[in-house]
């Protein structure tokens, strides 16, 4: 066996170990995450006819502690199914099929429709390939990306989301006109839970870029962000134009 032959196969060992250590934690937090919503919904409904029925027999103190109480268990609740979102994402039935992105655009903006519409956002999209994926990851990516632009604004925002083939990949840029990020943060930012700003200016949970790069490693993708404080942020992410399934598991339709 030559050299190239060694390493690639232990590569590829190495790969099915990480990913079969993956898919453990991702099952495990599933569970954990799913057990926790029952005990979580059940405080938020009785909280919710505590305040109901026994409003008028609270004083001022007593009102303020039972709006505490909602308050974090809502947030509780957006925690657990975002966290529920992310170790779900890229992972489980992995179905692959041509995938128009230009319609892709189309669904997301569908979606965000409230947010693109209260904010009079401009959103541009130059015309974008079909490549072979899961189409449900490739959605989720694109609408974290576009929401966050959305949000992270204080002014109309002005979106556009282009494509450039270079070398063997796709590179994809979701460019806005938002707030920016300052550089210290830039990598930080796609860390689970990571979020600059607290929930009441900028409401998330800090999940959405991590869930948008546990995609895009499952691709063998890259995802980085160029930005500048007050002007704005180009989100970067590459897909490789020849792109296959490697799971076992996957089937394409
Ligand atoms: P969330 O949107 O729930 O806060 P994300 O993981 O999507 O979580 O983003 C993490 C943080 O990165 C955000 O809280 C925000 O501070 C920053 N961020 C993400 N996207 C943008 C953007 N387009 N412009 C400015 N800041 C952003």
């Amino acid at each position: 066996m030559d050299d190239d032959k060694v390493l690639t196969s232990s590569n590829s060992s190495d790969e099915a170990v990480k990913d079969r250590e993956n898919q453990k934690l991702d099952d495990f937090t599933s569970t954990v995450v799913h057990d926790l919503q029952a005990p979580l919904r059940s405080l938020t409904m009785f909280t919710e006819l505590l305040a109901q029925e026994y409003q008028d027999e609270l004083d001022e103190k007593g009102l303020l502690y039972l709006d505490r109480i909602s308050h974090s268990s809502l947030r509780m609740q957006t925690l657990v199914e975002d966290l529920l979102a992310f170790s779900r994402a890229g992972v489980g039935e992995q179905t692959w099929m041509k995938v128009d992105l230009n319609q892709t655009i189309e669904l997301v903006k569908a979606d965000l429709q409230s947010a693109i519409a209260s904010t009079a956002a401009q959103i541009t999209v130059n015309e974008l390939p079909q490549i072979l994926i899961n189409p449900k990851d490739i959605h989720q990516l694109f609408q974290n990306l576009i929401e966050n632009a959305l949000k992270f604004c204080d002014r109309s925002p002005e979106i556009s989301i282009s494509v450039m083939a270079q070398g063997e990949e796709w590179l994809f840029m979701v460019e806005d006109n938002g707030i920016g990020i300052a550089p210290e943060f830039q990598s930080e930012i796609f860390e689970i839970f990571k979020r600059l700003y607290p929930a009441d200016i900028y409401p998330g949970s800090g999940m959405g870029l991590a869930i948008c790069q546990k995609i895009i490693t499952r691709y063998d993708g890259t995802i980085w962000v160029e930005s500048v404080v007050g002007k704005g942020s180009t989100f970067n992410f590459t897909i490789p134009i020849n792109l296959c399934p490697q799971s076992p598991t996957a089937k394409i339709v």
